[in-house]
């Protein structure tokens, strides 16, 4: 009967950041129906068929329960089941172990994508532990155009899509598919229907490009050589914002005479876009104002993350877009506890100093340590062995670069505990399995310390089943067992009172209100400079020298040479059914992509014998790996574009799960790694196919 369902307000998670407002029905401790919220601030009803299909995952006979220790060879899928109690004693003295033995920063701890609070109790655990080295996927994600935001006009310019934009230009970002951060699709379309123009950058035809006044279809991996060419463009016939340049850049004459060499001739020999099309795109995005660019974590899928966010920041600000409505803003938080007290920042004051990144040199300020190098230490104790790995919210076997230097660096560790809901590949290599609740099963807050200025209320919506605890609640009491007592709470909830609390709201209060969002505040460098060190947007890197860093945007090549053995350009995408590595479990999301996808243009399918469903071999320097032919003409003739994420729950658990037969990082390698955040090559990789 409708009338027995109860509907509860709260916002989506762990299907993706998850910004979507929800109104979720319950029935005797169950959700029976999930629809998007008609009065979500970000999402105004939509909701995607992740977020339809997400309560499968909290009944799927899968599901974990109980803790679980190993009692067979690792990876062997032999376990038996424990109490919390034991899974947490445990736990605790492996890490005490390890601390004992090679210091606190022998244990890392790891993090995947994480929706609410765990990210940061995951920090605070390590702090107060007095390791400095959490890892992370963000080193591919955003924190390196977060970082270069900083260091360039200090903040990390977003795409405002509250305020109306002339134009948006999409780089890099999928976003009807993956919705980015759950907030901006929605907001995106809006303006659409409303005259702003569109110019969409990707080397795939995505379906944003039927919206769009200009597609520009570039050769993945060259994103830096196309935005230089924009800026060569722009300066030389003068489109520029004079006044902003003026007054508010630094290193402007240094940056024109450097680009005068990126011809939109030589560019389109770098990039494959035609000279007139790089030329008219620059000239429409300067002359449109504002202009928002909206860019996806695409940026960071190869070592020249730097140069390509640079340039972009450098098209922003001399195009007077940064930090006005509808440009890239400076998102102003609303009253929230601030990350470092949260995370207990002080009372690790060298961890800067002290993480495994910082002794490969990474530009400061990048407080997780990317996965390659986390690997290094592990497997050739460089800095420093490490030898214990706590992980949630993560399944690194399918999602660090070079799956099988990981399988490896995970056979090498003396201990690993993983926080999941399912057996993942990673978390069946793990030596104790922790069960967690699901976002629909606790209290949480979304989007905090993300930097878009608002966070999202999340709160509980049926009860977790048998032994399943938040993530929250599990670091809440494996803290006191690794570290001072007096750093945790007797009711884990506190957390969450912790963050609202500056803004006189109990989580209660919080939750009735939905959301808190920041002021909408703008231009605030006229008041106070930009919080560079010269005070003004550094087309010119006035710290350069002191990192050393290139000072001016340039392109440094592609990121991997042509090399005619493997004469294709190997790209990967995310499905809109999946995120990441997963999901393929939940039945009716599975339906509707039932295999690992890799697109290839019909000419070259002609050329190499291939049918669409066929089986294709895809291989690089790095390895080989298996998925299934469609034949279409989203992709150039040149380009190969793979799946990624792909493991078989359906398999057996002592095979990893198939982790190795269509898995997209058995083609990737950590061997060229970017020099200021430690990226590898995901994307513009040299391939060769064939039909299995
Ligand atoms: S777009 Fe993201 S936040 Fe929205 S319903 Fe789908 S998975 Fe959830």
């Amino acid at each position: 009967m409708e009338d027995d369902i109860r509907w509860v307000k709260t916002h989506c998670a762990r299907m993706d950041h998850g910004g979507c407002a929800l109104l979720v029905g319950v029935k005797d401790n169950k959700i029976v129906s999930v629809k998007g919220d008609p009065d979500g601030f970000l999402n105004k009803g939509y909701v995607c068929a992740k977020g339809v299909a997400s309560p499968d995952r909290l009944t799927h006979p899968d599901r974990l329960k109980h803790p679980l220790k190993r009692v067979g060879k690792r990876g062997e899928g032999k376990w038996k089941q424990i109490s919390w109690q034991e899974a947490l004693s445990e736990t605790a003295e492996n890490l005490n172990n390890i601390k004992e033995k090679y210091g606190a920063k022998g244990v890392a701890f790891g993090v995947g994508m994480p929706k609410g609070l765990e990210h940061f109790v995951l920090i605070r655990l390590a702090n107060i532990f007095g390791s400095p080295n959490v890892i992370a996927s963000q080193d591919v994600c955003h924190a390196p155009r977060e970082i270069t935001g900083v260091h360039t006009c200090g903040f990390y310019p977003v795409a405002n899509l509250h305020n109306k934009s002339k134009l948006v230009l999409v780089w890099a970002s999928n976003i009807t598919s993956t919705n980015e951060e759950g907030e901006i699709c929605s907001m995106l379309l809006e303006q659409l229907r409303h005259d702003t123009e569109l110019i969409v950058v990707d080397p795939r035809k995505i379906d944003l490009v039927k919206k769009a006044k200009k597609w520009i279809q570039l050769r993945p991996g060259t994103d830096h050589a196309l935005a230089l060419g924009f800026l060569n463009v722009i300066i030389e016939e003068s489109l520029y914002d004079k006044d902003f340049v003026e007054k508010w850049t630094h290193g402007f004459d240094d940056l024109a005479d450097h680009v005068k060499k990126y011809t939109p001739e030589k560019v389109s020999e770098i990039t494959w876009v035609p000279p007139d099309i790089i030329r008219d795109t620059a000239r429409l995005y300067a002359t449109s104002k504002p202009a928002v660019i909206q860019w996806g974590n695409p940026i960071e899928h190869n070592i020249h993350t730097f140069d390509t966010t640079r340039a972009l920041i450098c098209l922003m600000a001399l195009c007077g877009n940064l930090d006005i409505p509808g440009g890239n803003v400076h998102a102003k938080d609303p009253k929230i506890m601030g990350l470092g007290p949260f995370v207990r920042a002080d009372l690790i004051p060298d961890k800067r100093k002290e993480m495994i990144g910082a002794y490969h040199g990474v530009i400061p300020r990048l407080m997780t340590i990317a996965p390659s190098f986390f690997k290094k230490a592990i497997l050739e104790g460089v800095p420093y062995p490490v030898k214990g790995f706590y992980a949630m919210c993560a399944n690194p076997m399918l999602s660090y670069a070079d799956s099988r230097q990981t399988y490896e660096a995970f056979m090498n560790l003396d201990f690993i505990a993983v926080a999941d809901l399912f057996i993942t590949p990673t978390a069946a290599m793990a030596d104790i399995v922790l069960p967690v609740a699901s976002q629909f099963e606790m209290d949480d807050i979304g989007h905090y310390g993300l930097g878009h200025g608002f966070i999202l209320a999340r709160p509980k919506v049926v009860d977790p089943p048998e032994e399943c605890w938040p993530d929250i609640k599990i670091m809440n009491e494996l803290g006191k067992r690794i570290s001072p007592e007096e750093y945790w709470y007797d009711d884990y909830n506190q957390f969450l009172e912790d963050v609202v609390k500056p803004s006189n709201l109990t989580y209660r209060q919080f939750t009735e209100k939905g959301y808190l969002k920041g002021p909408d505040r703008f231009k605030l460098y006229e008041e106070k400079g930009f919080r560079t060190p010269t005070g003004k947007v550094e087309l010119t890197l006035s710290t350069a020298e002191k990192f050393n860093l290139s000072p001016l945007p340039t392109f440094k090549g592609l990121p991997e040479e042509d090399d005619p053995e493997y004469p294709l350009v190997l790209t990967t995408s995310k499905s809109q059914y999946y995120l990441h590595s997963s999901y393929r479990w939940i039945k009716r999301l599975r339906e509707k992509r039932p295999d690992p996808k890799a697109e290839i243009h019909p000419d070259t399918a002609i050329k190499y014998g291939i049918k669409e469903g066929d089986e294709v071999i895809i291989e690089t320097r790095y390895g080989k790996i298996t998925q299934i032919a469609h034949c279409t003409d989203i992709v150039d003739p040149r380009v190969i574009n793979a799946s990624h994420g792909w493991w078989f729950p359906e398999e057996k658990v002592e095979s990893l799960y198939g982790w190795e037969k269509s898995n997209f990082n058995i083609l990737t390698s950590t061997e060229k790694l970017g020099k200021e955040f430690g990226t590898p090559n995901l994307k513009a990789i040299g391939c060769k196919i064939q039909r299995k």
